[in-house]
C-alpha cells in the first residue's frame, strides 16, 4: 500500500445525515479542512425520511403566543420522565429558534400560516403547537438544504465508503479505516478529530420505521474502542406505523387532529390519557395500543385504526400529502375515505455514545452527534420533533469544537491499521459458515419479542442467551459474493457484527434497570423508582472485551422533579 491510500484532513466526519452535515458546515466555516464519509450518498441518509417536524419556541401559533424556551425545556424534561440532563436540554431549547431560522434562511421551505410565518403544529407531549414543519416531508427539506450548504463549501465527500474501524492509539483517536464500496479497496483516514454522526440502530429490531442502513455502526465502533454508551435500554416505539410494512405514519397526523380508534369504534386514548389523548407521549400511546389489541379490541392481525376522515380532504392533501401517498401506495387505501391500519414499531434510540455538551466522548479526538450520541436531551422518552433539533444544535457545536485542533493525524499508525483491516476483511470473505440472512432475522425477532414494548427479567435473560448463541454463530458467517465491487454481502456481515454488539448493550442495560420509566416498561417492576434509578446507565468494554455496567447521575437544576406526568 502506498501513501496515496491514506487521506489526511483536520476533521473527518463519519455520516452524511443532518448531524454530520451540520457539523461539517460549521467546522469548514471555522477554517478546518473537512471530510465527510458516508456509506450511502448523503441524501439517502435516514434524516431524509423525517416527516412531522422540528421543535422551536417561535410562538407563531395563536395558541402558543407566550411560548418560551423554558416551556419547551419543561415539556422535554417531563417527556423524558426526568432522565434528560437539564443543562443539555437548556442548550437544545435555547438554541432552537435560531436553529430553525438559520435553516429557513439557507432555503428550507417551511409550511406557512395565514400571516406568512413559519407554521407550527401540535405534537405529543408538547403544551402548545411548537413543531415547525414542511408539510410532512420536513427531513427531506432540511437535508436537501444542508447538503446544498455543504456542497458549496470546500468539503470533501467520500460517498459509498464504509467505515470498518476507528484508529486508536493509547487514549487518542487518530482517524479511521474505510472500505471504498465501489472498488473494494481499503483506505485510511488520518485526522486530528473524528466526529461520529452515524445515526440510530433500528435495524436490530423487527417492525422498525428505520432505513435499512440504520445498523448502529458508529455506536459499535465507539464501544469497541472502549468508549462508554449511555442509556441504551431506552428504545422508542412509535405508536403509529403502517400495519404490515411499518412505514411511519407521522405524529403530525395526530397533531392535525387524527383519532385512534379500536375495533369497537371507541376513541380509547381518552381512557389512558384523559387530557392529552392521542397527543400523550409516545411510550404511553404505544403501550395503550398494545393493551387494546391484547384485550381483544384490536383488528384481526394486530392493529387499530388511525382515522383522519373528519379532518377533511383539503387539510389532508395540504398538510399530510406524504402520509396520504404512503397509505395509497403501500396499503391501497385513501385516508380521505378510510381509516389507516396502524401498529407500534421501533423508531428511535434515545441512548447512544456518551458525550458532553460539546460532543466530546471519553476518547481524545473522538466526538459524536445526532442519533448515535446521547448528550442526553431525550432521557427515557424523546418528544417528537426534538431529534431533528438535536442533530442541528449539537452538530453545530461539535463542528466548532472539533476544528480547534488541526493536523492530519498519525500516518504510520493509520497505515498499520489498514493492513490489519485488509486481513480481517479477507478473513470474512474466506469464511465458509452459514449466510448472514438467517442470523439477522433471528436477531431482529429476538429483540422485538424479548426487548420490546413490554419487558420482564425471564424473557430478557432468555433473549440475552439467544444473542450470545447468535454471536457464536456469527464467528464463521460467510460473506458470500466473491467480487470486490459493491460486495453487499460483506457489508451486511460487517453490519451484523455491529448490530450484535449494540443488541447486547441494549439487552444488558435493560436487564440492569429494574424499574419502569418512559420507553423502558417492565411488567415485573411496573413502577418508576427515583430513589434507585434516577441515573443514567453506562456500559463499556475493556481491551479484553469484558463488559461492565455503571451508573452516572442525572444533571438536575432547571425544574423540580414531579410524579408521573399528569396526562
Ligand atoms: C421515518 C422517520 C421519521 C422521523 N421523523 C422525525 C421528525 O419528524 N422529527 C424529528 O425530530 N425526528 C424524526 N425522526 C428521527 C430523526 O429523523 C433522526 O433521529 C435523525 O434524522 C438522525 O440524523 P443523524 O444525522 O443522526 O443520522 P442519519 O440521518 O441516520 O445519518 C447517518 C449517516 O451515517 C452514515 N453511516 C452510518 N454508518 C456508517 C459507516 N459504517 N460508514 C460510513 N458511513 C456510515 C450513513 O451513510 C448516513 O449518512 C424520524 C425518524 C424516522 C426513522
Amino acid at each position: 500500500m502506498g501513501e496515496k491510500d491514506i487521506y489526511q484532513h483536520d476533521v473527518v466526519i463519519i455520516g452524511g445525515g443532518l448531524a454530520g452535515l451540520r457539523a461539517a458546515v460549521e467546522a469548514c466555516d471555522c477554517g478546518a479542512d473537512v471530510a465527510v464519509i458516508s456509506k450511502v450518498y448523503p441524501l439517502r441518509s435516514h434524516s431524509v425520511a423525517a416527516q412531522g417536524g422540528i421543535n422551536a419556541a417561535l410562538g407563531n401559533s395563536p395558541a402558543a403566543k407566550d411560548d418560551t424556551w423554558e416551556k419547551h425545556a419543561f415539556d422535554t424534561i417531563k417527556g423524558s420522565v426526568y432522565l434528560a440532563d437539564h443543562d443539555a436540554v437548556e442548550v437544545l431549547c435555547r438554541e432552537a429558534p435560531e436553529t430553525v431560522l438559520e435553516l429557513e434562511h439557507w432555503g428550507t421551505v417551511f409550511s406557512r400560516d395565514d400571516e406568512g410565518r413559519i407554521a407550527q403544529r401540535p405534537f405529543g407531549g408538547a403544551d402548545v403547537p411548537r413543531t415547525c414543519y414542511a408539510a410532512d416531508r420536513t427531513g427531506h427539506n432540511l437535508l436537501n438544504t444542508l447538503f446544498e450548504q455543504a456542497s458549496i463549501r470546500n468539503i470533501k465527500f467520500y460517498n459509498e465508503y464504509f467505515v470498518t474501524s476507528l484508529v486508536v492509539d493509547e487514549e487518542t483517536c487518530l482517524g479511521c479505516v474505510a472500505l471504498d464500496l465501489r472498488s473494494g479497496k481499503v483506505y485510511g483516514f488520518a485526522s486530528a478529530s473524528v466526529i461520529l454522526a452515524t445515526g440510530g440502530f433500528g435495524m436490530i429490531y423487527d417492525h422498525s420505521t428505520n432505513s435499512l442502513i440504520n445498523t448502529g455502526d458508529g455506536m459499535a465502533l465507539a464501544f469497541n474502542a472502549g468508549v462508554q454508551l449511555k442509556d441504551m435500554e431506552f428504545v422508542q416505539f412509535h405508536p403509529t406505523t403502517l400495519y404490515g410494512s411499518n412505514i411511519l405514519i407521522s405524529e403530525g397526523a395526530r397533531g392535525e387532529g387524527a383519532y385512534l380508534v379500536n375495533s369497537e369504534g371507541d376513541r380509547f386514548m381518552a381512557r389512558y390519557a384523559p387530557q392529552a389523548k392521542e397527543l400523550a407521549p409516545r411510550d404511553i400511546v404505544a403501550r395503550s395500543i398494545i393493551k387494546e389489541i391484547e384485550a381483544g379490541r384490536g383488528f384481526e392481525g394486530g392493529f387499530v385504526h388511525l382515522d383522519l376522515r373528519h379532518l377533511g380532504a383539503e387539510i389532508i392533501k395540504e398538510r399530510l400529502p406524504g402520509i396520504r401517498q404512503i397509505a395509497m401506495d403501500f396499503a391501497d387505501l385513501d385516508p380521505v375515505e378510510v381509516p389507516i391500519p396502524v401498529q407500534p414499531g421501533q423508531h428511535y434510540s434515545m441512548g447512544g455514545i456518551d458525550v458532553n455538551l460539546e460532543g466530546e466522548t471519553g476518547l481524545k479526538g473522538l466526538y459524536a452527534v445526532g442519533e448515535c450520541a446521547c448528550v442526553s436531551v431525550h432521557g427515557a422518552n424523546r418528544l417528537g420533533g426534538n431529534s431533528l433539533l438535536d442533530t442541528l444544535v449539537f452538530g453545530k457545536i461539535a463542528g466548532k469544537k472539533a476544528c480547534n485542533v488541526s493536523g492530519g493525524g498519525d500516518v504510520p499508525v493509520v497505515k498499520n491499521n489498514i493492513s490489519r483491516e485488509i486481513n480481517r476483511l479477507q478473513g470474512l470473505l474466506n469464511n465458509q459458515g452459514e449466510g448472514f440472512a438467517p442470523l439477522m432475522s433471528e436477531l431482529k425477532k429476538t429483540m422485538f419479542e424479548r426487548f420490546g414494548i413490554f419487558r420482564d427479567e425471564d424473557n430478557m435473560n432468555e433473549g440475552l442467551c439467544s444473542l450470545k448463541d447468535l454471536r457464536e454463530r456469527c464467528q464463521q458467517v460467510a460473506a458470500q459474493g466473491s467480487g470486490k465491487v459493491f460486495n453487499q454481502s460483506l457489508v451486511r456481515v460487517l453490519e451484523l457484527g455491529y448490530m450484535l454488539d449494540i443488541a447486547e448493550a441494549v439487552a444488558v442495560s435493560a436487564i440492569e434497570r429494574k424499574e419502569s420509566r418512559g420507553s423502558h416498561f417492565r411488567t415485573d417492576y411496573p413502577d418508576r423508582s427515583d430513589d434507585q434509578y434516577l441515573k443514567h446507565t453506562i456500559i463499556k468494554q475493556d481491551k479484553a472485551q469484558k463488559r461492565s455496567i455503571d451508573f452516572s447521575p442525572v444533571k438536575l437544576g432547571l425544574f423540580p422533579m414531579k410524579g408521573d406526568a399528569d396526562l
